[in-house]
């Protein structure tokens, strides 16, 4: 069977060229006779895609020097927990904006560890600037600047003065060039679009580091990872070293500059389809409407099923909304081809004049 146009959300497509190359190389990583999945992490062989991955990265996100970089485990969903246990004290309080389902989790998460103020809110548009009630005492101000359910991304950067940024960014990291230095906080869970499942990155300041409340586990402690280069245990090596791959991918396409001129046509395509028929729509305001996660519902939701039967029969994969969102949902990432688009385009429209 060839490939399909996988659009699921996460765990989600990964450039055909990182899975061939990693194909030639899984038995035999450039001639040591092993898998890399088979080396210590404190080998030379792996210190060298970890050292290579993160300088690819670094170079790809412009990374200022007081950032450190860290690959680590738990998940976007792990920080949840970690980012209240070491940026604010237990009698401390941080602002949350809610966007959607994953900022209800992260929040929830901070209410577990202290006190979490949702400073504004938005499911079809993002809350503007003047609308955000910020506290100037906040331990940090915290985002989702693309909500993978709901399909809806932060078209600015909110300003919080001296309150730290801290950003989930797990399915819009590498999607467009961003500004590193007005963050002191960025993570994103790989599944998106770094790689496979089971590797988070944290990009953090370092003046961050080293808050950590008392009584926090070791696992836990940024402080921990950062002074052990995220090898205090064993880390995920295999989805580190496919995160590599990706981020050379990444460079030969031409960098993150490149991506976003790519991702913006590709989801421009999907929106004008969307919006030029009456069978399909989109509930996001269009100044808020993702580039990587597009929901869509039909006109005569009864025609779901068919829809995705015929989807899937060619090649059109995982277009199934959230559970919560029912629909559909096209996750265009990076490693979407253009082309998986322009397919997506032509079967909706074909779709809509056998059955509208
Ligand atoms: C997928 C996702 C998560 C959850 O990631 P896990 O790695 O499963 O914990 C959190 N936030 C956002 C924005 C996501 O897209």
């Amino acid at each position: 069977m060839s490939r399909v146009f996988n659009f699921s959300a996460g765990p989600a497509i990964l450039p055909e060229e990182v899975l061939q190359r990693a194909r030639e190389e899984i038995t035999d990583w450039h001639g040591c006779g092993m898998s890399i999945m088979e080396v210590s992490h404190r080998g030379k062989e792996f210190t060298r895609v970890a050292e290579q991955a993160e300088a690819d990265l670094r170079e790809l996100m412009a990374i200022p020097d007081n950032y450190k970089v860290m690959f680590l485990q738990g998940g976007a969903s792990g920080q949840f927990a970690m980012i209240p246990l070491n940026l604010m004290t237990a009698e401390q309080s941080a602002d949350y904006i809610d966007t959607g389902a994953w900022s209800e989790r992260a929040i929830a998460e901070a209410k577990l560890l202290g006190k979490a103020k949702v400073v504004g809110e938005g499911r079809s548009a993002v809350p503007r600037q003047h609308e955000l009630a910020l506290n100037a005492d906040a331990a940090y101000l915290h985002y989702t600047p693309n909500e993978t359910i709901g399909g809806l991304e932060f078209d600015y950067i909110p300003e919080a003065g001296d309150v730290p940024l801290v950003v989930d960014m797990s399915s819009n990291i590498l999607s467009r060039p961003i500004d590193v230095s007005r963050f002191g906080l960025i993570y994103a869970g790989a599944q998106k679009n770094i790689g496979p499942a089971g590797l988070v990155v944290t990009i953090i300041r370092e003046d961050l580091i080293g808050k950590a409340r008392p009584g926090t586990p070791t696992m836990l402690d940024y402080k921990i990872h950062a002074d052990n280069g995220s090898m205090y245990n064993t880390p995920p090596t295999y989805s580190w070293y496919l995160a590599g791959l990706v981020f050379d991918w990444l460079k030969q396409k031409g960098g993150v500059a490149a991506m976003a001129e790519i991702n913006q046509r590709k989801a421009a395509k999907l929106y004008a389809a969307i919006d030029g028929s009456d069978f399909y729509s989109n509930p996001v305001a269009p100044i808020n409407r993702s580039w990587m996660n597009v929901p869509f519902t039909l006109a005569k939701p009864e025609l779901d099923g068919e829809f995705l039967k015929q989807a899937d029969a060619a090649g059109l994969t995982s277009l199934k909304g959230h559970r919560s969102v029912g629909g559909m949902r096209a996750s265009i990432y990076n490693a979407m081809p253009e082309a998986g688009v322009d397919a997506l385009v032509s079967f909706m429209a074909d779709f809509e004049q056998r059955y509208a």
